[in-house]
């Protein structure tokens, strides 16, 4: 179901006023968790003012570590009202991590977008579960997966009878990253590999994959670039005190001043 039926075999995938896979790139911004309501109703406000099409941010999320500090912890059910709220208050469409099935109601109540983070792209039950909701979803490519095996993945949304599936490349492991503090390389080789086979749009996160705030710039820039159908950034308000991995997100000016050079090689805003 996700193979290419012809060369020029596209998907277009629309969730609300956005579309995938045509001549706009949609941007995804946001913190990677939801950490306070002022905080993700600031950034829905500051993202949204300077083009982004969705607010991300997940408050059911795949923290490393089971350790728990006030501040290191996931804001779960308050979050996703928070998120709420952001979407309320600013119109911006929203998408969030599901982490398991039993909280598909609750997210599904908010979220335009459902987001199958790289550690649950081969849980094939809760794919399976997310996609019979009818939610447009994004299935996050695993670090350590082929392309055959993601698209195994979204063939799992497909055959529920969900076709707003768009695909994100989000980094791979690897023995040389660059940089100490790097886990992932950025897999852009991933995008024409991806689209040379399925028809489904596919999306980069430079943010995750290169764990480090200076390269998400030029990394964006790579992904439109080599043709990428959506970009996903960690934006945060005060990225040094970001509760979770500080070192990758961007502020607001810097994704502002990214988006318009973005919007020279494609249109973002
Ligand atoms: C995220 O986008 O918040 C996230 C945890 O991403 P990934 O699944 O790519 O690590």
């Amino acid at each position: 179901l996700a193979a290419k039926k012809s060369p020029d075999h596209k998907s277009l995938v629309t969730v609300g006023d956005v579309t995938f896979g045509g001549d706009f790139i949609p941007v995804f911004a946001g913190p990677n968790m939801v950490e306070d309501e002022a905080m993700i109703v600031q950034t829905a406000r500051e993202v949204k003012a300077r083009g982004a099409s969705f607010l991300r941010g997940g408050a059911f999320k795949p923290l490393t570590f089971p350790y728990r500090s006030p501040k290191y912890t996931e804001t779960r059910e308050d979050g996703v009202a928070w998120l709420k709220k952001a979407k309320e208050e600013t119109g911006i469409l929203v998408i969030t991590e599901v982490m398991e099935e039993r909280y598909l109601d609750l997210i599904c109540e908010t979220a335009d977008m459902l987001q199958i983070g790289s550690r649950n792209m081969q849980n094939y039950p809760l794919i399976t579960a997310a996609a019979k909701t009818g939610k447009p979803m994004m299935i996050k490519r695993h670090f350590g997966c082929s392309l055959r095996d993601w698209l195994g993945a979204a063939e799992y949304a497909l055959i529920e009878g969900n076709s707003n599936v768009v695909l994100c490349e989000r980094g791979v492991a690897a023995p040389h990253t660059h940089r100490g503090s790097s886990r992932f390389l950025l897999d852009l080789q991933a995008v024409p590999a991806a689209q040379e086979v399925t028809h489904l749009p596919v999306v980069v996160d430079p943010s995750h994959a290169t764990f480090w705030a200076p390269w998400v710039a030029p990394m964006s820039l790579a992904s439109v670039a080599c043709g990428a159908d959506g970009i996903m950034l960690e934006v945060h308000p005060d990225p040094p005190n970001s509760a979770v991995d500080p070192l990758q997100p961007i502020g607001f000016e810097p994704f502002g001043d990214l988006m318009k050079q973005m919007d020279a090689t494609a249109k973002v805003i």
